[in-house]
């Protein structure tokens, strides 16, 4: 019997894709006993705020994710489309209906038994001690709220000091938004691998226009059990900028060992770009987190030099998070490299969303169930969205890791040949080859 510890969204999946395999399962959910500071019911798979799965629209990096999943035996999506409420191009759902209906079908599976109550770090090291056997696996889906002791098991199975239980990501860009006329390519005095960073650079007047609607913008207030205690280096922008209009620039923004081939000189301060992923289609905003509300957070990025234009598609927060570091700790399969049989799913493999945490619970069960089948696990192709949620897990290059959506910028450009090719026939391109791979895959190496 395999064990699912948690029936979030991952949870959820994983139980479901393993018993409809035909492996008993039992799943273990600490609510309602104990509940998370954040969920409300003892339902599974609660939706913890918006009741939103993104857009449902085909073309589109959630849509072509929802179909994967629905091509992969989900029960998250086609729940959810049952439970539809209005939502324009979101899959918005009527999140009690939904949750229940989820509940009652994991409750009445005759593969599935539930469990109600926490799980520790004894237990849990015991289950990972018989996880050797494919058939006695322990798949580990309790979520960025996962109880502390358990939490901290994890983080001696992943040889991290601590998992991230604090969140500060910077936001993120796609590198083709970025005006290179303006953001030049140099690492600090040249040192390091020459064009890593770009460099946004900000003459006197940029800056300070910058610093004022930095501090007028509205931010997040923390939620009751999200006392900030942050990292050294962690402090969102706008807590260093209140200390001084000139902190910023001697901080996180100094321009030192800069030199803007348009001037010569060093910028008055600039804003470093971090490439997210070794294709380099992304980058981050090098210790840019802050806690500015949304709508307005992008209006003042886009105040940035080189940065007018540029589409985000992460944005910066700073909320209670728990997740592990995918790229040192887990295989393509999700499976903890130290601890064979153990499989981490859900958002602590640092995937965000409802609906990637859910990918990921699929994505575990699958691998399971071909390991108990004896078979192979091919890992989906790099060009779907599948593929490209897993390559953020396993992407090596050196950065800050950080949970991510599916988006475009994960997805791999698509080689359309010279010529400066516009950017909604690049994104086609992208999602052919991400149906036509995909489709191949499922019929061939994903059967079962
Ligand atoms: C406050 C908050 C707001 C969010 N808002 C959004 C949003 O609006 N949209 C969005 O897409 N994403 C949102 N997220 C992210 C969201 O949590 C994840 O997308 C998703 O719920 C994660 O799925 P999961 O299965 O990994 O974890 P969860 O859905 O949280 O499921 C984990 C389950 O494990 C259980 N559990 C924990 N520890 C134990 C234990 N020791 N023993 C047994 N059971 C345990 C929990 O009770 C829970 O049911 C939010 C997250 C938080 C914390």
């Amino acid at each position: 019997m395999v064990t699912v510890v948690g029936a979030g969204f991952a949870g959820s999946e994983a139980a479901w894709g393993l018993a409809q395999r035909g492996t008993p399962v039992r799943l273990v959910e600490m609510r309602p006993h104990r509940m998370t500071p954040a969920h409300q019911t003892g339902d599974f798979s609660e939706l913890v705020c918006s009741n939103s799965f993104k857009s449902r629209e085909a073309d589109s990096p959630p849509g072509q994710l929802k179909a994967e999943m629905v091509a992969l035996g989900s029960i998250v999506i086609p729940t959810g489309e049952a439970h539809r409420v209005p939502g324009g191009t979101a899959l918005a759902v009527d999140r009690e209906k939904y949750a229940a209906s989820i509940t009652q079908a994991l409750n009445e599976h005759p593969l599935i038994s539930v469990e109600r109550r926490a799980i520790g770090p004894q237990e849990v090291e015991e289950l990972a001690q018989q996880a050797g056997d494919p058939a006695h696996s322990l798949v580990i889906a309790t979520g960025p709220l996962t109880t502390e002791d358990l939490a901290t098991w994890l983080a001696g199975q992943t040889g991290q000091e601590h998992l991230y239980f604090f969140d500060a990501v910077s936001p993120t860009v796609e590198a083709d938004s970025v005006n290179r006329e303006i953001v030049f390519a140099e690492s600090r005095y040249g040192k390091g691998g020459g064009d890593d960073y770009l460099n946004c650079p900000f003459n006197k007047e940029e800056y300070y226009a910058f610093i004022d609607a930095l501090l007028a913008a509205d931010k997040v207030p923390f939620k009751e059990f999200e006392e900030p205690k942050y990292f050294e280096g962690c402090k969102p922008i706008e807590e260093i900028a209140a200390k001084g209009r000139d902190s910023l620039r001697f901080g996180n923004f100094k321009p030192v060992g800069l030199t803007d081939p348009r001037t010569g000189r060093w910028p008055y301060a600039a804003l470093q770009l971090r490439p997210e992923n070794k294709e380099k289609t992304l980058y981050s905003l090098v210790a840019c987190q802050t806690r500015m509300k949304w709508g307005v957070q992008q209006q003042v990025l886009r105040m940035v030099p080189g940065l007018t234009d540029a589409e985000f598609v992460r944005l910066g927060v700073i909320h209670r998070n728990t997740y592990i570091e995918a790229p040192k700790a887990l295989d393509p399969t999700l499976q903890l490299r130290n601890r064979p049989g153990v499989y981490v799913a859900g958002q602590l493999t640092g995937v965000e969303g409802y609906v990637e945490s859910a990918a990921m619970g699929i994505w575990a069960a699958h691998s399971i169930s071909r390991r108990i089948a004896g078979a192979e696990v091919v890992p989906p192709p790099r060009a779907s969205a599948f593929g490209s949620l897993i390559s953020h897990l396993q992407d090596e290059t050196e950065r800050e890791f950080a949970p991510m959506n599916i988006n475009w910028g994960l997805f791999p450009e698509v080689d359309l040949g010279p010529g400066k090719i516009p950017k909604s026939e690049r994104r086609l391109a992208k999602l052919a080859a991400a149906r036509s791979e995909f489709s191949a895959w499922s019929t061939t190496a994903a059967e079962m």
